[in-house]
């Protein structure tokens, strides 16, 4: 046993030791429950940290996602616009369950019940939310200019959601303000849980705190955001003059969907490499 004293310090007054046994002990048990709370995502293979189960973030959704619909003005089907959203996320969600099915993954999409609605609003965004629950706003589209580029985009917001970025991140803030979640204890209902899902999932610019996603999460929404888009028909080269036309929409005021979803240099970078592999997937529909 190793009780050579690393530091001393003092608290109230009395004398406190940390030793070497105590920070081993610490490490152990940090590591024990994040190795429990840690499953690897189907899709990246990267291990996540998850403490709240993905049935209890997609029932969170559906209230959310439901509340969204009520108060916002859905674009109607039989529109040109609110067609061509259902149609490419349609696309995207087929070549996602193609993409598990190949690995022989067939059950990681339990649970998913796709929605995909245009939403009226000058906001310049998309989301997906667990369970397959999408908005597109129609302030997007001037920017998307055609079905491909809304396919980039789709296939982006749709890989946070696939690939647990959300849950992930739920999970990191849980654990940062250090709220107990227990087994099956219904999130939806905890008014802290509620918090952190909206600022997490921000369905509107009006979210005061917006938790942006980490670069690691956009580097993956990206890869297999291309991916899903090329298997699905659409050529994943429109992303390189989609994320151009995103980065000249900076300036003064740009739109909240920039603020999580840098379009610099850097981003664009990183597509033109990862474009030899998305095109392998890519078969142009006839
Ligand atoms: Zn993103």
């Amino acid at each position: 046993m190793n009780r050579k004293v690393i530091q001393n310090f003092y608290l109230y007054g009395a004398k406190h030791e940390i030793t070497v046994n105590k920070v081993l002990l610490i490490i152990s048990v940090v590591g024990f429950t994040a190795m429990l709370s840690c499953h690897r995502n189907p899709i990246t293979g990267r291990k996540q940290l998850t403490l709240v189960s993905e049935k209890e973030v997609q029932s969170m959704a559906l209230t959310q996602y439901q509340h969204f619909l009520t108060t916002n003005k859905v674009v109607p089907v039989n529109d040109n616009n609110g067609e061509m959203v259902k149609r490419v996320g349609t696309r995207i969600a087929n070549a996602i369950s193609r993409y598990y099915q190949n690995q022989g993954l067939t059950n990681a999409l339990d649970g998913y019940k796709w929605e995909f609605n245009l939403v009226e609003s000058k906001e310049v965004n998309a989301w997906c939310m667990p369970g397959g629950k999408v908005v597109v706003y129609t302030g997007l589209l001037p920017i998307t200019q055609n079905e491909t580029a809304l396919a980039i985009v789709l296939g982006h917001e749709i890989t946070h959601a696939v690939a647990g970025h959300g849950r992930e991140r739920m999970s990191q803030q849980l654990l940062a303000q250090g709220i107990q979640v227990a087994g099956d204890v219904a999130l939806g209902s905890n008014p802290a849980t509620v918090g952190i899902f909206d600022q997490v999932y921000a369905p509107t610019a009006q979210v005061a705190v917006l938790l942006p996603y980490s670069r690691k999460h956009e580097y993956e929404a990206d890869h297999y955001g291309l991916i899903f888009a090329a298997m699905a028909g659409y050529d994943p080269r429109e992303a390189v003059p989609f994320w151009q036309r995103m980065a000249a929409m900076g300036g003064a005021k740009p739109p909240v969907f920039l603020s999580d979803h840098p379009a610099d240099a850097d981003r664009i970078n990183k597509l033109q490499e990862l474009m030899p592999e998305a095109l392998k997937y890519y078969k142009p529909t006839p």
